[in-house]
């Protein structure tokens, strides 16, 4: 995301609290290994989640997010033969819902991987009331379980607008404070993961400490630095799914 920032806004200083705060989605995509899956796919378009690097997206024909990925895959001309790419489990729910067959980067988030199905159904009998819902990267196992699956904007909308009062949230529990802050009359459970460790924590976004944002707003650094030659490349397939949300 940081990244996405100074793609947008070169000339700005984009500061991060600490420089190792990436993505496992990224991690998973190395540059110079999706550049061979796309030179073996020369006739393809390539869609990618932003969650990935700088050098992906500038090896990209277009951006999406979680909200905007089915809409705008569904745009793209029917004869397209489409790779998606990092993340294969959002990759499988873009084409189940846009009707496209896409070829998928096989890449996975480890924070939506971990959560327990046999958790999941433990805490469905105790609360059999309750709706699950769900953030497209969780698992098929997982998603198929799912009385609702969206964006995190999207399961914030959810919970508002379902008159259910209590829901079973299989993405980062990061998400809960704000469910909580939203509908305060309402019950939000967090879904274990597979060995009760809090995996389903994501270890990236918590390097991100109070700590660690006033020392970079103080010390203007960390700050990301892009080669200029990326920063072009990649910003083109970023303003591509600006202007086709509108
Ligand atoms: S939860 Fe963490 S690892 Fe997973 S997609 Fe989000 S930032 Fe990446």
């Amino acid at each position: 995301m940081a990244e996405t920032a100074k793609i947008l806004c070169p000339d700005k200083t984009v500061l991060i609290p600490d420089i190792e705060a990436g993505c496992s989605l990224a991690n998973d995509c190395p540059a110079d290994e999706f550049k061979k899956f796309r030179e073996a796919n020369p006739d393809h378009y390539v869609v990618s989640y932003i969650n990935c690097t700088a050098e992906v997206k500038a090896q990209s024909d277009l951006i999406c997010t979680s909200s905007n990925a089915v809409s705008l895959v569904k745009k793209l001309p029917k004869d397209k033969k489409i790779i998606f790419a990092p993340d294969q489990n959002l990759g499988r729910w873009v084409q189940k819902n846009s009707g496209k067959e896409l070829k998928l980067w096989p890449g996975s988030c480890i924070v939506h991987e971990t959560f327990s199905e046999e958790a999941l159904m433990k805490l469905k009998f105790q609360n059999p009331d309750s709706k699950i819902i769900a953030h497209p990267e969780c698992s098929q196992n997982l998603l198929v379980l799912a009385d609702f699956i969206g964006s995190t904007s999207k399961l914030l909308d959810f919970i508002s607008n379902d008159s259910s009062k209590t829901f079973m949230v299989l993405t980062e529990p990061g998400i809960i404070h704000q469910m909580k802050r939203k509908e305060p009359n309402k019950n939000f459970i967090e879904v274990p993961d597979i060995e009760g460790c809090k995996c389903n924590e994501c270890p990236y976004m918590k390097l991100n400490t109070l700590e660690k944002i006033l020392h970079c707003i103080k010390h203007k650094n960390p700050s990301i630095e892009l080669e200029s030659k990326i920063i072009k490349k990649a910003y083109t397939p970023l303003k591509r799914m600006l202007d086709m949300s509108l």
